[in-house]
């Protein structure tokens, strides 16, 4: 890594409108500003939304790494303005939402400011962002355990799909880093 900037590690999900659209166009929007460099994108992967609304569209999820420059609370504030820009909705908790970006991690920051949590307090039992994030770092930890693991006995993992471009697809998450 390059002096002066921090890993970061950024999970996108979208349920409403051109989901696969919104999220190309996030990952760009993300990483447009100089102080944002690219590392790496997972698959998308296709997801039951959890919790919530009963009957909401499915979620599409995707995790990237970055590195940066900018300071925790203001790689927040660029995320906001990131999901604002696509028009967020934000009446219902864990409803529907066109965009939704969390900070997982942010280097080995760890914050309790419920602001900014880092790493972010629900993301070890999640496997829509462990699964994907395994992908691309299958050597990661949280909590001081591999995120594969995490993933593997999370309570959606079994919920999880290869997104197929059109939303129905009747599978399993491929292998990968999951053992
Ligand atoms: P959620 O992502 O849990 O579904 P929201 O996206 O509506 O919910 O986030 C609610 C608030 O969570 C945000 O206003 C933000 O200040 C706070 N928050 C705390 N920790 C984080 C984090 N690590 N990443 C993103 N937002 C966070
Ligand atoms: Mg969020």
């Amino acid at each position: 890594m390059t002096t002066g900037y921090t890993k970061a590690v950024l999970a996108l999900g979208s349920n409403l409108g051109e989901r696969n659209d919104t999220l190309s166009e996030a990952v760009a929007d993300l990483v447009d500003p100089p102080e944002v460099r690219l590392l790496a994108v997972s698959p998308v992967v296709q997801t039951k939304a959890v919790g919530g609304p009963a009957g909401q569209p499915d979620f599409l999820n995707m995790v990237m790494t970055v590195e940066t420059t900018l300071s925790p609370a203001k790689l927040l504030q660029h995320c906001q303005s990131v999901e604002n820009k696509h028009h967020r909705v934000r009446e219902v908790r864990w409803g529907p939402r066109t965009l939704d970006v969390d900070i997982i991690t942010y280097g080995d920051f760890t914050s309790d400011d419920p602001v900014l949590t880092l790493p972010h307090p629900r993301a070890a039992e999640r496997a829509f962002v462990l699964y994907p994030w395994s992908l691309i770092e299958p050597a990661a930890t949280l909590n001081g355990e591999r995120i594969s693991a995490l993933a593997a006995r999370a309570p959606d993992f079994d919920d999880l799909a290869p997104f197929d471009g059109f939303g129905d697809f009747d599978g399993v998450p491929t292998a990968g880093a999951v053992e």
